[in-house]
């Protein structure tokens, strides 16, 4: 079964927002632990968690206990930071897929470790080869593209197995990676494995992160939506994720003071 044990666990502080478990651990702490786990021992799954994601679980059973047994779930997104805040839990700031994974990958060029990545379209998973081996020279780069069939699944699995990387990078969107990772983390005996949703078309060139100044304003949500309209739809989500925060954080309140 995935997850950390009990005692583990309460060494590690913890924001629960509507129920799922995020961990406030500071940037650099996060770090530390990801890159502890990178070299080696229990199989672990990390997920870079939005409101997106937390409202999904609300209504997909399994999605639900695979974030309740996550290893380390980070908050990727202002709205589960503030969220935090408002429940009285301390909480830096954002811990994207994008600001960890440069970190991983330097200590994997540093060793010379092998890293798997799965996902994308096949142009975009090539050209992010192309430019991952560029940056990251020492690094064996091992994966392939995220459209595939139900029966090519076991050779793919057998394919990472074989590679034994340190490191296991899925970008096949939000839910599906995260289940891919939970379905098959403890037969392939990967250190640290991520879903990275969109970054491979980011390291591709073909999808850009939103410029620091976005950023730093925390509308990293607005410049996507700018971007890529047809997300609106998805981001319809996240006044819902406030209000559903808001009645739990006043639900509680008032059942306390009872
Ligand atoms: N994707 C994939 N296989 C699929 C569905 C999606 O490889 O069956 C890829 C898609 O090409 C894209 C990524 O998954 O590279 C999802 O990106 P998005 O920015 O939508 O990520 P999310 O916001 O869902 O995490």
């Amino acid at each position: 079964m995935s997850g950390t044990n009990g005692a583990e666990q309460a060494k590690r502080p913890i924001a629960p927002i509507l129920g799922v478990p995020f961990s406030t651990l500071a940037f650099g702490d996060i770090i530390s632990l990801i890159l502890a786990w990178m070299e080696g021992g229990t199989p672990r799954q990390v997920v870079t968690a939005n409101p997106e994601i937390v409202m999904r679980a609300r209504e997909d059973e399994r999605l639900w206990t695979i974030l309740q047994q996550a290893d380390l779930i980070t908050p990727d997104g202002i709205g589960a930071v503030y969220a935090s805040r408002l429940m009285g839990y301390p909480m830096e700031g954002r811990v994207t897929g994008a600001d960890v994974l440069p970190h991983l990958l330097d200590r994997a060029n540093q060793k010379g470790w092998t890293v798997y990545i799965l996902g994308a379209s096949s142009e975009s998973f090539r050209r992010a080869l192309v430019n991952l081996t560029g940056l990251y020279s020492d690094v064996s780069f091992q994966g392939r593209d995220g459209y595939f069939k139900e029966e090519e699944l076991p050779g793919i699995l057998a394919e990472i197995r074989a590679y034994s990387p340190c490191l296991l990078l899925v970008g096949l969107g939000m839910g599906k990676q995260e289940t891919f990772i939970a379905d098959h983390m403890h037969d392939l005996r990967v250190p640290v494995s991520i879903g990275i949703g969109g970054m491979i078309d980011v390291y591709a060139g073909t999808v850009k992160r939103a410029p620091l100044f976005w950023r730093r304003m925390h509308l990293e949500w607005l410049y996507r939506l700018l971007k890529q309209p047809s997300r609106w739809r998805r981001q319809l989500v996240l006044p819902k994720f406030a209000l559903a925060v808001l009645k739990d954080r006043f639900f509680f309140k008032n059942r306390q003071e009872m």
